[in-house]
């Protein structure tokens, strides 16, 4: 059997409450979507949340409310998914990839600010691997410009930094409930904040622009069947049945965030005396729940280590491919060598299996494997 980079924890009670709601009246639209979204928020310290389809989905509906038009700038991180960048050039705005730093990975806050220019609307970082990015200082550099701080959180719901949860500072927050994350609906998203106008734009795109509360609508009064639309938008509802899934599984938060601390440790504590390993490293006032396990060999033998841990059935990962190499952004002219930091983590990564399940067993696999790569 081979064992994942990531992949889902289901219990029993995940299973029981998503029959309940299958047996109900509602499998979308109905009161499961509040009550996660209610969690949501406790979790997360933000006030305002809108669950929607999938993580692309929470980005597309954050640059919405972020206003994004044709020519704005977004400046973010090129080792992220496709979705972080991709969700704004759809609404025609320039991407700026600021580069990383060596160390966490994270978009670091000095590129950033080299970057800043008129155009810039928002700055979208990426918590890699589950680490917050350096968020007062992004933050602070957002706001004394005018622009909006965007955290795609997709590997991050559940970790802290300087004890807050993420969720609370950005001021648009975007989680994924894919199964690798770190909880899982199937396929789903959210966008959380504090600014609750901010976060209903959000909602609004989510199903079709939709107006039904009376006081918003251009002409009130016209009857209960009423609605209106004053902008586009699409379906991106998150059903019940999913939702429930969210809820449930959000109530095993801690003991996921523990599990893969644990792993985390271990990993750390069985590969440190290896000189040709880079291990990840973390920052004192942050408490991650860590997504990957991202270790960084030199880049000579990356593709060797890689193949030969699939070759044993541990199906290792590599996060990220440097966002402007894939051809939809070298055709508008990103070159090779924008951001060598990125570049470069990215040569020498690999991701090691990283679940909440992962067993001890499994674990001692994948160390095992490493430790005799050379043998
Ligand atoms: C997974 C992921 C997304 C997209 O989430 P989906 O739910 O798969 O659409 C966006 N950004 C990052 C950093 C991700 O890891």
């Amino acid at each position: 059997m081979s064992i994942p980079y990531g992949r889902q924890s289901i219990s029993d009670d995940d299973i029981v409450e998503v029959t309940r709601v299958l047996k109900s009246d509602w499998l979308t639209t109905g009161p499961d979507v509040e009550n996660f979204e209610k969690q949501i928020s406790q979790v997360s310290g933000a006030n305002h949340v809108a669950v929607v389809s999938s993580g692309t989905a929470a980005l597309h509906c954050a640059y919405v409310a972020a206003n994004i038009q044709p020519g704005d700038e977004v400046i973010t991180t090129p080792l992220t998914f496709l979705a972080t960048a991709a969700m704004a050039s759809v609404f025609g705005a320039k991407i700026v990839f600021a580069d990383i730093q060596s160390d966490t990975g994270n978009i670091d806050p000095n590129s950033v600010q080299s970057l800043i220019t008129s155009k810039t609307k928002v700055i979208t970082g990426v918590d890699y691997g589950g680490h917050p990015v350096e968020i007062d200082e992004l933050k602070e550099l957002a706001h004394k410009n005018d622009i909006l701080f965007l955290d795609d959180a997709a590997h991050s719901i559940g970790s802290t930094y300087k004890g807050r949860p993420i969720g609370q500072d950005a001021d648009l927050t975007t989680f994924s409930f894919f199964p690798t994350k770190n909880l899982t609906t199937g396929e789903g998203g959210a966008v959380v904040g504090s600014n609750a106008e901010l976060v209903e734009r959000a909602r609004k795109y989510r199903a079709h622009g939709l107006i039904r509360d009376d006081a918003s609508m251009r002409t009130p009064g016209v009857g209960a069947w009423n609605y209106e639309v004053h902008e586009f938008g699409l379906n991106y509802r998150l059903p019940d049945i999913l939702c429930a899934l969210g809820a449930s599984q959000l109530k095993r938060l801690e003991e996921f965030k523990s599990a893969r601390t644990e792993i985390f440790n271990r990993y750390s504590e069985s590969l440190a005396d290896i000189d040709w390993i880079t291990l990840p490293t973390k920052r004192d006032y942050v408490d991650p729940m860590w997504h990957l396990y991202p270790i960084r060999v030199p880049s000579e033998i990356r593709k060797k280590l890689f193949d030969y841990l699939r070759a044993h059935d541990v199906s290792v990962q590599v996060n990220y491919i440097p966002m402007y190499w894939h051809p939809v952004y070298e055709d508008l002219g990103y070159k090779r060598g924008l951001c060598p930091n990125a570049e470069e983590y990215y040569l020498g990564e690999i991701s090691l299996p990283m679940f909440a399940d992962l067993s001890k067993l499994e674990q001692s696999t994948v160390i095992g494997l490493i430790r005799n790569f050379f043998n």
